[in-house]
């Protein structure tokens, strides 16, 4: 076992920021190069708000927000977030949550990310700083504090807001910022769709954003921080930077059929490789990617597939 005092680090901040996060780490110490991705997430996110951290002083006491975490007593300049690495469920990666919330504005003073040691050693870099990113984003409140139980300032204070709605036992997401968004990129619901948790884009209408519920199902890729997740710090209260927004369409069907034209256009895009002495047939140039018909002069085409000379080859697909 280890103990969670003993091992506590400075892990690092993203000060230069005007909204700083700071992290400390502890539990399980991380490699050097973990740490380095934790730290890039903090900046990562750090750079996404443009609106300073107001400085707060604090006196929590040991193990306020959650078991192991230590005093904390003087002026916070920045967010700070506890990292704690240790053994959670087999099916997690990690969890993120706002500790501490202001009163008036009831954004976070601190937060607590616990970050799942079990199998921490084989997640590759880009999914250790895929889940940072999003479990960071839990910690300003996106997910989090969308609920009016959870918007509970340090004084017991609610604004009563909810930027949730169940219509017909689907839930939905119905800020105004995240639901312009939303309308901007096509969305067609009357909220953003949720999924059950009430934490998450869905994962079956979102797909890959990184709060996507499905965002977890790990592709090597940092899921992309889109106009829809910017707008839900903005209807939290943060002022941020739009144009640091990432790539992101809304999927057309089903997010699977959706991985499938995407996967399918990179193929197009792809150079194709035409085999020594040209493809044999039509049917083998449309298996390697090729878009029939083939024009004169693209690759792939040769005369012997041009049955009439006109410069269209395998013309009726063969
Ligand atoms: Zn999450």
């Amino acid at each position: 076992m280890w103990c969670l005092a003993l091992s506590w680090t400075l892990l690092g901040s993203a000060g230069a920021a005007t909204f700083g996060i700071e992290t400390r780490l502890l539990g399980r110490p991380l490699t050097a190069q973990q740490q380095a991705t934790v730290r890039e997430a903090a900046t990562r996110v750090s750079a996404l708000i443009t609106s300073p951290f107001a400085p707060v002083r604090v006196d929590i006491a040991a193990n306020e927000c959650d078991r192991g975490l230590p005093r904390v007593q003087g002026t916070l300049k920045q967010l700070l977030v506890f990292v704690v690495v240790k053994q959670l469920g087999d099916d997690v990666y990690a969890t993120g949550m706002p500790c501490d919330l202001r009163d008036g504005s009831y954004l976070p003073v601190y937060g607590v990310i616990d970050l799942n040691s079990v199998g921490l050693s084989e997640l590759p870099r880009e999914d250790l700083l895929d889940t940072m990113i999003h479990e960071l984003l839990h910690v300003l409140g996106v997910g989090t504090l969308w609920e009016p139980e959870y918007r509970v300032s340090v004084s017991g204070d609610t604004d009563g807001r909810t930027f949730v709605r169940r219509v017909g036992g689907v839930l939905y997401y119905t800020g105004p910022r995240a639901l312009a968004a939303y309308r901007a990129l096509g969305g067609q619901k009357q909220g953003v769709p949720l999924d059950p948790d009430a934490g998450h884009w869905s994962g079956q209408a979102v797909c890959a954003e990184i709060l996507s519920g499905s965002a977890s199902d790990f592709t090597g890729q940092v899921n992309p921080v889109s106009l829809l997740t910017l707008g839900a710090l903005e209807d939290l209260g943060y002022r941020v930077n739009r144009a640091g927004a990432e790539r992101f369409k809304l999927p057309q069907g089903s997010c699977a059929a959706q991985a499938k034209r995407d996967a399918a256009a990179a193929r197009a895009g792809a150079p194709v490789k035409v085999p020594q002495g040209g493809f044999a047939t039509c049917a083998a140039a449309h298996a390697a990617g090729v878009p029939l018909p083939i024009r004169r002069g693209q690759a792939g085409y040769r005369t012997g597939l041009d049955g009439d000379g006109d410069g269209l080859a395998c013309e009726s697909g063969r």
